[in-house]
């Protein structure tokens, strides 16, 4: 248990470590509480102090809504881990990626005004559903949402390249590599869509990275680089100043930008990651990566022997961040990835999140991402307990079976 917080709802006792019987497992959300014994580490050394007089105003003295010595050190961070290209981009900061999705639709959006047709914003399932849902909620002249990108590959296969933007009306194509929820690395499919490069996950503990990410609009946040989901703070890389400046008109128009609380707080942060980077037991990303592999190899032991229920296979290949093979080769299927892409093998078992239900698990089912029920996502981000009791009832369920035989 961690001093001075409340027990998860699993255990109970002085110090957390009383376990409640067959207490449901809960592995439905991403949020990135792994991390959080990074941070207890080191604790005093991250620690922020904000007295009742600092960031009052609504910009810094340059009538910035975005602190240049954050963007500096956010550049700093992405060349030292070699996960994005960032000196021919401007960096637009939003409260979470998840407003960054809407600013970025926006600012591809064609002008409405001079009366273009709005784009139809889509994504290849299974995807992330929160596009979907932020996207119609604001539905309206500059764009709507346009479905997965299956019902418009045929049509778009037989344009050419130009007429992507003529009649037909611009696609904007929402990619997320390593996908959430089944952790490939994705590209574009649709020729000549505006492309966001949703690159959440594109950081050593969750991927291998192969080669620093280049696409004209890329995504990133704090919430799965180091954990700080609640500070809500996330950034894009654009490389069209036009583009870029209606993201940060889009800010100022929304929230007038990034509380700047937030911004010290993420500056503090970022500072403790790039001081301890390639430190023996001190690097985030070593630490974060063991427990990824920890995770995966306990649950893999688990489900391998199982005829119900099967992980993704993920293939080792080469990560330029700890220069080696990612999974390990010989190891695990799977390795380290933020979130097991479930699937149900048997012929009863068509709803996979309803089969884990009923053993005591609450997972997110595939049918949220567009994809069959057979498939259901487990996040593999939460807290050690959580796993845990996870653990408890995976191995229960996966023993049952054994018996049944
Ligand atoms: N994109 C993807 C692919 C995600 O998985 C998430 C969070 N689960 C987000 C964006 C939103 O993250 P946040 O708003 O916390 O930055």
């Amino acid at each position: 248990g961690r001093p001075g917080c409340e027990c998860n709802r699993c255990f109970s006792g002085p110090d957390c470590s009383v376990r409640k019987p067959n207490c449901t497992a809960d592995v439905a959300s991403g949020d990135p509480l792994f991390l959080e014994p990074y941070w207890v580490r080191h604790a005093a050394s991250s620690a922020v102090v904000i007295s009742g007089w600092h960031r009052m105003s609504y910009t810094t003295t340059d009538r910035l809504y975005q602190s240049v010595e954050l963007e500096n050190h956010i550049r700093r961070l992405h060349r030292a881990v070699g996960n994005a290209v960032d000196g021919d981009k401007h960096i637009v900061f939003g409260t979470g990626s998840m407003q960054l999705v809407n600013a970025l639709v926006h600012a591809l959006s064609p002008d409405a005004n001079a009366g273009s047709p709005p784009a139809r914003v889509v994504a290849t399932a299974p995807y992330y559903p929160n596009y979907r849902k932020q996207t119609v909620m604001f539905d309206g002249r500059e764009y709507t949402w346009g479905g997965t990108t299956a019902g418009w590959a045929v049509n778009n296969a037989s344009r050419n390249s130009t007429s992507t933007t003529g009649g037909g009306g611009l696609f904007i194509e929402l990619v997320t590599s390593p996908n959430n929820p089944d952790a490939l690395l994705h590209k574009p499919v649709l020729h000549g869509s505006a492309v966001i490069s949703d690159r959440a996950y594109y950081w050593p503990h969750f991927t291998h990275i192969p080669e620093p990410a280049d696409e004209d609009v890329m995504l990133f946040t704090m919430s799965k680089l180091t954990g700080h989901a609640g500070s809500r703070f996330g950034w894009a890389l654009i490389r069209d100043a036009r583009v870029a400046k209606r993201a940060y008109d889009y800010l100022e128009q929304t929230s007038y930008g990034v509380s700047r609380d937030t911004q010290l707080r993420m500056l503090g942060i970022v500072k403790i990651v790039l001081a301890n980077l390639n430190v023996v037991d001190k690097d985030i990303f070593a630490f974060g990566h063991d427990v990824m592999r920890t995770r995966w190899r306990r649950l893999n032991a688990a489900v391998s022997r199982s005829r119900r229920f099967s992980l993704q296979k993920i293939r080792p290949q080469y990560c330029t961040y700890f220069k080696r093979l990612k999974p390990e080769p010989g190891n695990v299927s799977g390795d380290e990835t933020a979130y097991a892409w479930v699937e149900c093998e048997e012929e009863e078992d068509q709803d996979c999140y309803e089969a884990l239900l009923k053993e005591n698990i609450i997972t997110r089912s595939g049918v949220r991402n567009e994809a069959s029920s057979r498939y259901t996502r487990m996040s593999l981000l939460k807290s050690d307990d959580d796993f845990d009791v996870l653990m408890e009832r995976v191995t229960e369920l996966v023993n049952a079976e054994k018996y049944d035989a």
